[in-house]
């Protein structure tokens, strides 16, 4: 038996909480990401316990990643995640700490081979390849999902990054 056709683009979308119930938060995340129009969930990681890099002074997250088929455009997706954080209780009051604590954050990690450069929408994401918590979760779901500006596999990236950085456990 056949299924429908799957939408026409890939998406890798990093997933990750560091407030309230923090799994339920991801789990719920996920579950409305695959519910969006012209949307399929292809693949799920595992999820992990991260310690939190850039602005250290805050809890531990809960990270994952997914890999979607869709028809909707970057710009579409970009503003149904944002829509999905909003509605996982993130305001712009509660964002004011850059990388702080965040109930819901959903990052368009690639979308098939984009480049693009635009603030408001940055791809591939500009800080994925030197973070664990994206990178480890991408090759649990796609080890060989080439960067397309590095021209690198995300199972590379990740081992060229410093063993002893950013502690990661599968929860
Ligand atoms: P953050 O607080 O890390 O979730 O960043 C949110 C901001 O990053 C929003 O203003 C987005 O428009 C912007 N942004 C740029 N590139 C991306 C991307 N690849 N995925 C998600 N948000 C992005």
């Amino acid at each position: 038996m056949t299924g429908p056709p799957l939408p026409a683009h890939t998406a890798f979308i990093s997933v990750g909480s560091n407030l309230g119930d923090k799994l339920a938060c991801c789990q719920h995340g996920i579950a409305q990401v695959a519910e969006l129009p012209r949307t399929r969930l292809l693949a799920q990681s595992l999820f992990y316990r991260t310690a939190p890099v850039d602005y250290l002074d805050q809890d531990w997250f809960v990270n994952a990643a997914i890999k979607v088929a869709t028809g909707l455009e970057p710009k579409e997706l970009l503003a149904a995640l944002q829509a999905i954080q909003r509605r996982a209780g993130r305001t712009a009051d509660s964002d004011q700490i850059r990388f702080g604590p965040r109930t819901l954050d959903l990052d368009i990690i690639f979308y098939d081979d984009c480049i693009s450069d635009e603030p408001e929408l940055t791809l591939p994401h500009p800080r994925m390849h030197k973070r664990r918590f994206v990178l480890q979760p991408l090759c649990d779901i796609d080890p060989k999902a080439l960067h397309p500006v590095l021209r690198l596999p995300v199972d590379r990236l990740l081992a060229e990054l410093d063993a002893t950085d950013q502690d990661i456990v599968p929860l």
